[in-house]
């Protein structure tokens, strides 16, 4: 589906809307909304750029990510653009980083610095040579690590919404998602009472059994339920004893405007605090699920 001006207006209206409904998350919606808008915005502009993905639908019949397929990221992809609507969206929401972001910008946008060398950076964040590079860009190993989360986030999302047609043609069986590998943040009850598991990593959405746990594939009623909070029936979260995760889950069977997985998982943030001190993990543990991050 393409993105015009009007989706980026009516994503910004409906971050306005909860910023007013929900007092109580204001200091999330500053954190993140600035990184929502601008992966919109982001993608909105490196639509016509499609550097399309060959999917196996053997492989991908037999549970096989699209990640574990072959690589999805390349060089000629649009690192530059993403290295710079993501050190924007931080410096916005997070001004704690925000000489930092100055400083990676401008060696991006001078081209001394090549995003797409630094991907793979994320996977090494416990150990010397991610501390090392840190130091070298001059900027925070913990601010290196959220950019880098981010901007693998913005170009994971790209290459979803470039294969999206083509996956839907094909059969998904699996909790975990089919582009990227990554576990749901959020699930979303749509007509019937489908229930559509939402990728954080990659912003994918599947549709799956809604007795079964994404995590562990258990289905048990006896060890899965929704819990509800304070008599809402929209908002909930599955849970799992057997593997003790949970899923927030809102229920939106007739939306007319779709509001974006990101900014529904954030509005549900008072049920991460009552799952976890209940015991349970999120499905995907992501910056906005686990607490504490907005003061980063
Ligand atoms: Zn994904
Ligand atoms: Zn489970």
């Amino acid at each position: 589906m393409v993105i015009t001006n009007d989706d980026i207006e009516t994503l910004a209206k409906k971050i306005e809307q909860a910023r007013t409904a929900l007092p109580h998350i204001t200091s999330l919606i500053n954190a993140f909304s600035p990184l929502m808008m601008d992966k919109g915005r982001w993608l909105m502009e490196v639509q016509e750029y499609a550097k399309k993905f060959t999917v196996d639908p053997v492989q991908y019949h037999d549970g096989k990510p699209l990640s574990q397929q072959g690589q999805l990221f390349s060089p000629d992809d649009p690192w530059k653009s993403a290295g710079l609507a993501v050190a924007r969206g931080i410096s916005l929401g997070f001004p704690n980083a925000a000489r930092d972001m100055t400083a990676l910008s401008s060696q991006i946008a001078d081209g001394r610095l090549d995003c797409y060398a630094l991907i793979n950076l994320s996977e090494l964040q416990d150990e010397a040579p991610f501390a090392s590079r840190a130091a070298e860009l001059d900027i925070e190993p913990e601010i290196l690590l959220l950019f880098l989360r981010f901007l693998g986030r913005f170009m994971l999302t790209k290459k979803a919404r470039d294969v999206t047609a083509e996956l839907a043609l094909l059969s998904w069986a699996k909790g975990y998602c089919p582009v990227c590998g990554s576990f749901p943040h959020l699930a979303i009850l749509r007509e019937n009472g489908q229930r559509w598991l939402q990728c954080g990593e990659c912003s994918h959405e599947w549709k799956f059994s809604r007795l079964q746990c994404p995590h562990c594939e258990h289905e048990d009623p006896a060890n899965t339920s929704y819990l509800f909070v304070d008599g809402n029936k929209e908002d909930t979260a599955f849970t799992c004893t057997q593997c003790q995760r949970y899923l927030v889950t809102s229920s939106r069977p007739t939306e007319l405007h779709q509001t974006p997985a990101d900014l529904i998982a954030i509005t549900l943030a008072h049920l991460d605090i009552i799952l976890q001190e209940k015991g349970f993990t999120p499905m995907a543990e992501c910056e906005w699920n686990t607490l504490g991050s907005p003061e980063l």
